[in-house]
C-alpha cells in the first residue's frame, strides 16, 4: 500500500490495481505509478502473451500514433464490449439478437457445422465454399482447466436440432485429443436425433486449430467430410 501515500495527480483515480506490490515506475510525465500510461501497460500486459516489455512498447507506439487513430483504438475496443452480443441460436458474435449468418436466408439451414470458437466460424467463412449455419460451442472439453460438458453450449445444440429441419451436424472441433473428445461428447448428446453426423476430413494438420489452417486445406476438409 506504500504507493497510496504517493499523492495522485489532479482528476487522477489510482489504478484499479495499483495496490499490487509493483515497484514504483516513472512514467514519461515524470509521474511515478498510478499514471495513465502506467495503466495502459498494466492493461496491455494483462493480455494473454504479452510480457511486460511488449506491454511498454506497444503503450510508447499508441503515445506516438495519431490521437485520431490511438481514439479509433479505443472506441473498436469498447465497440467488441458493448456492441457485440452472442448469437442467440448459434452463439456466434453479432451487434443483433440473431448474427448475420443465422440471419441471412441464403445459408442451408438444414446443414450445422459446431466449431469451438467463433475464431473457428471466421476461418471456415474465410475458407468459403460452406453455405450452412454453425454452432459455437464457446470452448473444448478440458477436464484439467475445469470445463465440463456443462460449460459449453451444447444444450442450445440439442434444442436446436430437436425443433427440426436440421439434417446434418458437422463436427469441426480441433482435430486433438480435447476437441475428439469434445465432438464425441456432441455426437452422443445428439444420438437417436433423426440427422447425418459427419466430422472435417483430417487433411487438418493433427492438433492444428482450425484458425491456423490455409484456407485451401479448410474448404478440402469442408468438401471431403466424412461420417462421424
Ligand atoms: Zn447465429
Amino acid at each position: 500500500m506504500a504507493e497510496q501515500s504517493a499523492e495522485p495527480p489532479r482528476g487522477e483515480r489510482p489504478a484499479p490495481r495499483g495496490d499490487r506490490p509493483t515497484r514504483p515506475k516513472t512514467d514519461h510525465s515524470g509521474r511515478r505509478g498510478g499514471g495513465p500510461l502506467d495503466r495502459l501497460v498494466d492493461s496491455f500486459a494483462g493480455l494473454p502473451g504479452i510480457g511486460r516489455k511488449s506491454a511498454e512498447r506497444l503503450a510508447h507506439h499508441l503515445l506516438q500514433m495519431p490521437l485520431a487513430d490511438a481514439l479509433a483504438f479505443a472506441e473498436a475496443i469498447r465497440g467488441v464490449r458493448e456492441d457485440l452480443r452472442s448469437c442467440a441460436v448459434c452463439f456466434n458474435l453479432g451487434e443483433e439478437d440473431r448474427c448475420a449468418i443465422c440471419r441471412d436466408p441464403r445459408r442451408d439451414a438444414t446443414t450445422i457445422c459446431v466449431v469451438e470458437r467463433v475464431r473457428d466460424l471466421l476461418a471456415l467463412e474465410e475458407a468459403g465454399g460452406y453455405r450452412g449455419l454453425y454452432h459455437v460451442l464457446q470452448g473444448r472439453l478440458s477436464p484439467l482447466a475445469g470445463v465440463g460438458p456443462e460449460r459449453l453450449s451444447i444444450e442450445p445444440l440439442v434444442t436446436r436440432v430437436r425443433d427440426g429441419g436440421v439434417r446434418e451436424v458437422i463436427m469441426g472441433t480441433t482435430p486433438n485429443v480435447e476437441g475428439d473428445a469434445t465432438a464425441l461428447a456432441v455426437a452422443q448428446r445428439l444420438a437417436g436425433l433423426p440427422i447425418t453426423i459427419t466430422k472435417l476430413a483430417r487433411g487438418l494438420t493433427v492438433g492444428a486449430a482450425l484458425e491456423q489452417a490455409n484456407r485451401d486445406m479448410l474448404a478440402d476438409a469442408m468438401a471431403g467430410r466424412q461420417p462421424f
